[in-house]
């Protein structure tokens, strides 16, 4: 079980998750990611392997965001990839995960009944696409995200975004940990307090 950072903040949040993510490095994880508001959009960043790599791809001194998430992976369900490290994401949605969907094989099968369509092999997956269905059916986003919690079956915790709800950050926990950071005119959320430390007590 890995580390999750996230931020919304007036100044540039990503050397803030990076950071994160290091202080995180303690517990272990075999690929990191963000994703993170950009123009309008978001953006996705992934890397195999240690988080100065993937730094060195986010290219800190050419992009900021003022909001953003952010995990190392310690991989339960699907090998240690690109393609299954963190954030995953169904249209709109992106999440980053901690921990285990014990009932992802029920849920993929009901979602693929749906038409949806998976790209990688993680237990997370689910929780993205679960979550677009339930905007596509006309909920807000944080209803959307309290219906598909009622429907996992393990150990999470959260960090989830929309592209089209672009100043908001979503977090929730069961059985995993994930504390909140209040700043100055900045939230944050993270699996501990030490990736924190930095920028709130
Ligand atoms: N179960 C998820 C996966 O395998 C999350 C693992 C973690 O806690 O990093 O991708």
């Amino acid at each position: 079980m890995c580390g999750i950072v996230g931020g919304t903040s007036e100044r540039n949040i990503l050397p803030i998750l990076v950071e994160g993510l290091r202080r995180l490095e303690y517990r272990g994880y075999d690929s990191a990611g963000v994703a993170f508001k950009k123009n309008g959009s978001i953006s996705v960043t992934k890397n195999k392997g240690r988080v100065d790599e993937l730094a060195k791809k986010l290219n800190l001194k050419a992009n900021q965001s003022n909001l953003g998430i952010a995990h190392t992976r310690w991989a339960t369900h699907g090998i240690p990839s690109e393609k299954n490290a963190h954030p995953h994401h169904s249209k709109n949605i992106f999440v980053v995960h901690n921990g285990i969907i014990e009932n992802h094989i029920d849920l993929k099968a009901q979602l693929k009944a749906e038409g949806i369509r998976f790209t990688t092999q993680t237990d997370t997956e689910v929780i993205a696409h679960l979550i677009r269905m339930f905007i596509e059916k006309g909920q807000s986003f944080e209803k959307a995200v309290f219906n598909s919690l009622k429907k996992l079956k393990g150990a999470y915790a959260l960090g989830i975004i929309n592209k089209n709800d672009p100043e908001q950050i979503i977090g929730a926990r069961y059985q995993s940990p994930l504390v909140l950071g209040k700043g100055f005119q900045e939230n944050f959320i993270a699996s501990d307090v030490m990736a924190l430390a930095p920028v709130t007590n």
